[in-house]
């Protein structure tokens, strides 16, 4: 195991990518491997992995700070934590119609699950105990939390717009399964 999170942080440890992302440990009880495996750059030969590199604004450091600041202390509270989507490459983001400024992309933000508890309940405990930068919470299915180095707090939920299947994005969080129409906001998300 290499225990990044607590052992060695000098800038540039490996650019090599000949490492097994399993035994890459970002926080007490996250690997590397949750944050990078995709089904879809499975099914369409994309390589999302990434080089351990820790100087900042690089995708490996700000993961990093992602285990640390956000996912550890989600499964410190709530036991599992699923990550349905971590890191994304260019490539991978392109082809699942991810926002172009997605923040997955800088590994900066996580979509995430947890096992018996409401998207909605996640994301209420985050708004309340946790520092990020966007907490969306995405059609009561899952909830993308990001982080940066300036957080904005902004705290959104996603609805599919009733004709078009689009989403449509008001502030705050709602335990909804239809669009409230006073909330009929539209922003430029991130995620
Ligand atoms: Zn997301």
């Amino acid at each position: 195991m290499i225990d990044v999170a607590y052992g060695n942080r000098r800038p540039g440890v490996s650019s090599a990518l000949n490492f097994d992302p399993a035994t890459v440990r970002l926080a007490q009880n996250f690997t590397l491997l949750e944050f990078i495996r995709s089904g879809a750059a499975s099914r369409h030969q994309i390589d999302n992995r990434i080089p351990i590199d820790c100087r900042p604004g690089q995708p490996f450091r700000n993961l990093l700070t992602l285990a640390e600041t956000v996912l550890q202390p989600l499964r410190d509270e709530f036991g599992t934590v699923i990550i349905t989507s971590g890191y994304r490459c260019k490539a991978l983001n392109l082809m699942i119609g991810g926002a172009v400024n997605s923040q997955h992309q800088f590994g900066q933000a996580a979509d995430i699950q947890v096992p018996g508890v409401s998207p909605y309940g996640v994301a209420t405990w985050i708004e309340a105990n946790l520092t990020f930068d966007q907490l969306i919470l995405e059609f009561q299915e899952w909830v993308h939390v990001s982080i940066a180095a300036t957080p904005r707090l902004e705290v959104l939920t996603a609805f599919r717009a009733a004709a078009s299947r689009k989403a449509i994005y008001t502030p705050s969080l709602h335990l909804a399964d239809s669009l409230p129409l006073e909330l009929k906001v539209n922003h430029e998300p991130t995620s």
